[in-house]
């Protein structure tokens, strides 16, 4: 029986037809910027082989000036088309169909070259654009098509026009960025003009039987964005110019509200999807924290939309849509939405990966083979650095054992999966135990690991993690001080808080804390008030005023460096945490010594002189000043001669997080 009949179900778009309803959204991988089109390639082509039925490239310029950054891949010359040819070939040798995004940045253009309808700088950018005159739109039109003929050329399926997220098309929409008085801008008529005319030169350049893509913005989430009207006036023009098929944006790149970070809660926006689609005769694509095949049925089969856009998933998990088919939904490997392998890198410069797949964006380097001589392997902890390495080496054909002293596996992530927001972490957790089971590693339980029971096995492989770090405090008899295993644990905690240290976990038990009731990640009407979404048919741009919950506690976070407190956290998402824990009063203090623990509370002072003694008022003292490695067991093997293999944060306490920790473990598990 097929499982899920619509998500599976065929979507005929008259000169073709997709073997699908999933679409692969576009997603900037940095693989284009490496040079090697094989790697581009074979990303690609593991996800067709996946089944999915229809894949988005990752935005290709149209010229210089529009490039996401100097140096951004693009379609600028026929000599491009080579490469791009090898990519669209693999795609299509294993079945798939591929369409590339074309995407003008406008002003979000990192470079001083940038372009837009108004010379007004965006926030997030320290370069303000020029305004471009009559000849200088023209010519942007005309290389936004070109690059359309040479996609086709290149033998892509489509193209998908990038008109969403406050990129250059999405710039001349509204009027806070365009102040323009001839015929692009004023009334939206002419502020509309530059997208439906792009798409009908376009359409008009490419032919009938080529798949155009509109991505349009459904809710802009900035001030004076586009009405709910106006978003319809602009679908149905796309419509009439042309396009095959409308693909759903949601917030500009600097709005202040998250859209795709693990606390948005599934299918946030699916609302505003299912509303367009009535209003038009072509297909409406959903988009947005959609991550599960049971969810895309449920959209499809609501009639919410017509097909399902996922992007970070298929990072997750290439084999997403075959997983699927084979009802082997349980095995596919959940993308939980942290963004810390995927657009964290792509901020810092580095390759897309994956934090639950390493191997994404390293389909050539990290190659699952049988292993050529199976051994006996032993595993020690089953956090995420020993479930990826048994994991994987089980995958290769290893017998391996994994012992793990309590009573279930995850380590540190059974800690994560209980803060508020963080709920895709039950999942993830989940899905390691079901591979454990499927993949044959003989997990042992509530079992510590003896040095001479190791003895038997051709290799060791200790992921024994790590100890909460006693920050030594100087504490009086009656205070109450608490770790953060044991908050998160459920311990009673008092109404007045001190946290001590304001690392991901200390961020973490802050949310944990201030929560009053059921996480807003669960409850998407409560989340909309919370950040402030309203509707796009009351308020242009969908903005209403946020109304955070009152905060369960009093808590004040403390870290010893004078910095503004969050600094580290992900580039992509600590800003919704810090943004958070403001909404709720949370107190944020750096720069402090801590002096002493208290029945009262936590005394402090500042700066090297330990001026200004403070008392924070408190109840409970939570500690939260990061880990040391739990190296118990690799000493005693140490003492015995005997060798092993040493990850995770046993490996490196300092900054440790799942990401290093699978990356680590699957890369040595490959290697054995
Ligand atoms: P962490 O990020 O290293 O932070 C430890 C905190 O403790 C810092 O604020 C540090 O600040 C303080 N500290 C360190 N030594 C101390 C001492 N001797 N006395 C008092 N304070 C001390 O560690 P973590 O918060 O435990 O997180 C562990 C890992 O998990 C990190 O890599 C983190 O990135 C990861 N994680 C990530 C997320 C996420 O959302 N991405 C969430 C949770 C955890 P001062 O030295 O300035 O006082
Ligand atoms: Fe999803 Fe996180 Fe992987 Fe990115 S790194 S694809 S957000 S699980």
């Amino acid at each position: 029986m097929n499982p899920y009949p619509q998500m599976l179900s065929p979507l005929d778009l008259g000169h073709v037809v997709l073997k699908n309803r999933v679409l692969m959204g576009s997603m900037h991988t940095g693989l284009e910027e490496t040079g090697d089109w094989d790697r581009v390639a074979e990303f690609y082509a593991a996800r067709a082989r996946g089944g999915v039925g229809l894949m988005v490239t990752g935005g290709m310029a149209p010229n210089r000036e529009g490039g996401v950054f100097p140096g951004a891949a693009g379609l600028f010359s026929d000599g491009d088309i080579a490469n791009h040819r090898r990519v669209t070939e693999r795609v299509h040798d294993a079945g798939g169909r591929i369409a590339m995004q074309i995407l003008h940045a406008g002003r979000y253009a990192y470079g001083p070259e940038c372009v837009s309808a108004s010379a007004i700088k965006s926030p997030i950018s320290p370069f303000a654009p020029r305004e471009l005159d009559e000849d200088g739109i023209e010519k942007q039109i005309s290389d936004i098509v070109t690059a359309a003929v040479r996609a086709r050329e290149a033998g892509y399926d489509g193209v998908e026009v990038m008109g969403s997220e406050g990129y250059f098309l999405n710039q001349f929409l509204v009027r806070h960025v365009n102040r323009r008085t001839d015929r692009w801008g004023g009334s939206y008529e002419n502020r509309m003009r530059l997208p439906v005319e792009v798409v009908r030169r376009v359409r008009e350049a490419v032919g009938r039987d080529f798949i155009v893509i509109y991505r349009i913005s459904l809710i802009d989430l900035v001030p004076e964005g586009s009405t709910w009207d106006e978003v319809v006036q602009l679908a149905k023009a796309i419509e009439g110019a042309g396009a095959s098929i409308l693909n759903t944006g949601i917030g500009w790149h600097e709005a202040r509200v998250p859209t795709i970070a693990t606390s948005v809660p599934r299918a946030a926006f699916t609302w505003l999807t299912a509303r367009l689609r009535p209003e038009v005769g072509i297909p409406v694509i959903a988009s947005n924290r959609i991550n599960t095949p049971e969810l895309a049925e449920t959209i499809l089969a609501g009639g919410q939309a017509d097909m399902v856009s996922m992007a970070r998933p298929f990072l997750a998990d290439a084999d997403f849509v075959a997983k699927a088919e084979a009802g082997r939904a349980d095995e596919i490997a959940p993308c939980i939405a942290c963004n810390q392998a995927c657009l964290d890198h792509t901020f810092a410069g580095k390759i897309s990966s994956c934090l639950v797949n390493p191997r994404a964006g390293h389909e050539t380097e990290l190659v699952v083979a049988p292993a050529a001589n199976p051994k006996a392997i032993a595993v020690v902890g089953a956090g995420p650095a020993g479930l990826a390495a048994a994991i994987t080496a089980a995958g290769r054909g290893h017998r391996v054992t994994l012992f793990e002293r309590s009573a279930e596996i995850g380590g540190q992530l059974t800690l994560a999966r209980e803060v508020p927001g963080k709920e895709e972490f039950r999942g993830l957790v989940r899905w390691f135990a079901t591979m454990i089971e499927r993949s044959g590693v003989e997990l042992r339980l509530g079992q510590e690991a003896a040095p001479d029971a190791l003895a038997e096995y051709d290799e060791v492989i200790l992921a024994t993690g790590v100890n909460a770090r006693d920050p030594g405090i100087a504490t009086d008899p009656g205070a109450k001080v608490l770790g953060y295993a044991e908050v998160l644990r459920g311990a009673p905690v008092g109404s007045r808080v001190a946290i001590v240290g304001a690392g991901g976990i200390g961020f973490d038990v802050a949310e944990y804390l201030t929560q009053a009731g059921e996480s807003a990640t669960l409850n998407p009407a409560e989340w909309m008030r919370e950040w402030g979404v309203g509707d796009p048919a009351a308020s242009p741009g969908g903005l209403s005023e946020p109304a955070p919950a009152a905060p369960a506690r009093a808590v004040t976070l403390l870290q010893r460096k004078a910095e503004k407190l969050g600094r580290k956290l992900g580039k992509t998402t600590g800003w919704i945490h810090r943004a958070q824990l403001a909404a709720r009063g949370v107190k944020m203090l750096g720069g402090v010594n801590y002096e002493r623990i208290a029945p009262e509370g936590l005394h402090i002072s500042f700066g090297v002189a330990r001026e200004k003694p403070t008392l924070i008022e408190a109840d409970t003292v939570v500690l939260c000043a990061g880990q040391t490695s739990n190296r118990t067991l690799a000493e005693a093997l140490t003492a015995k001669g005997r060798s092993y293999h040493i990850i995770g944060g046993a490996d490196v306490a300092g900054e440790l997080d799942a990401k290093r920790a699978i990356d680590q473990g699957t890369r040595l598990a490959l290697g054995l």
